[in-house]
């Protein structure tokens, strides 16, 4: 019963239009049938480098997910959410027991803003505690439901560090509805860039993944390219142009090739079999565009320097002097 208690009233009863919901006990262990959430029990939330998912799972059923690669061991469908309980409780006992501040990160295996967390609320819970706290923070997210929370990040930016992070992976509204069906369109998330902008908080835009012969194309970079240029983004990261496969998420794809792309699962069979990395033609020439844009915009280029400046933990000590007074 322990786990019972320790979900709130609301959590429960969340939804009183559908009907009943019912929750099965085991040890620990608690699943939501209606809506295939799952909430388990963990000793710890944060990894030893300091990011944490609050979720596992994701909704948002982009076709190219790798993390509903079998290798990550999900034990249940990977749009079953797993809701760790007592997170926001988890990272402050964690976050006070820790002797120096750094960035919490968040984002990189289930985005923090999946449909669940508008009535959860638990990734704003735990921004809650990181400002309280003075952490820094950095977000990952495809979803303007992010914006819910733009209070909080620019408070946490002002006494330490925020960082939001967006990716985009095509500027054709139509293909993204396909590529990434149940979350925010590029257009929206361009909004949530230009939203930071405006509340002076830094973005990195993860561009990808390109899909050979789908995505990967000089106009649609171009776009992506001006997108990134016209809300001043920080950086930008790519790991280059293709798509990776493994198993779990290559059938997944190929599933969703043969609904939307009429013999595409043949003509990748043919160029890529069962190899890992799915790399387009094109990666040289639209490397070189993104590094060319970097460079003559001021931003962020290259994997290493842009995890460096996001688990850079800075305190804005003026910002906390100011505040004595
Ligand atoms: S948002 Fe990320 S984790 Fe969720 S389905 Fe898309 S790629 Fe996968």
């Amino acid at each position: 019963m322990i786990q019972l208690e320790r979900i709130t009233r609301n959590e429960v009863y969340r939804d009183k239009k559908t009907t009943i919901v019912v929750f099965f006990y085991l040890v620990g262990y608690c699943i939501d049938k209606e809506v295939n959430m799952h909430y388990k029990k963990y000793k710890k939330i944060l990894s030893t480098k300091n990011s944490m998912n609050i979720y596992r799972g994701c909704s948002h059923g982009c076709i190219y997910c790798d993390s509903r690669s079998k290798c990550y061991q999900m034990s249940h469908a990977f749009e079953d959410i797993e809701v760790k309980t007592d997170a926001p409780i988890m990272l402050d006992r964690e976050l006070r027991s820790k002797r120096k501040k750094c960035m919490i990160g968040t984002g990189a295996m289930s985005d923090p803003y999946i449909p669940i967390e508008k009535e959860l609320r638990y990734t704003r819970k735990c921004l809650e505690t990181i400002l309280n706290q003075k952490f820094g923070v950095s977000l990952l997210t495809k979803s303007n439901l992010i914006l819910r929370d733009i209070d909080l990040l620019q408070q946490i930016n002002e006494v330490s560090k925020c960082v939001v992070q967006v990716t985009l992976t095509t500027a054709d509204e139509a293909l993204c509805k396909v590529l990434e069906p149940n979350v925010s369109s590029t257009k929206e998330r361009v909004e949530i860039l230009k939203e930071c902008k405006d509340r002076k908080i830094p973005t990195i835009v993860w561009l990808g993944p390109f899909l050979p012969f789908i995505n990967d194309d000089e106009t649609n970079m171009r776009r992506l390219l001006d997108y990134c240029v016209q809300q001043y983004v920080h950086g930008i990261l790519c790991f280059g142009i293709g798509v990776t496969m493994r198993e779990g998420n290559r059938e997944y794809f190929y599933d969703n090739l043969d609904t939307h792309f009429p013999l595409m699962k043949q003509k990748y069979n043919k160029a890529f079999q069962l190899n890992y990395e799915c790399g387009s033609k094109n990666h040289r020439k639209l490397m070189t565009m993104i590094k060319q844009t970097c460079v003559a915009n001021n931003m962020l280029y290259g994997v290493e320097p842009i995890f460096k400046y996001i688990s850079a933990y800075e305190e804005k000590k003026e910002v906390e002097q100011l505040s004595l007074f």
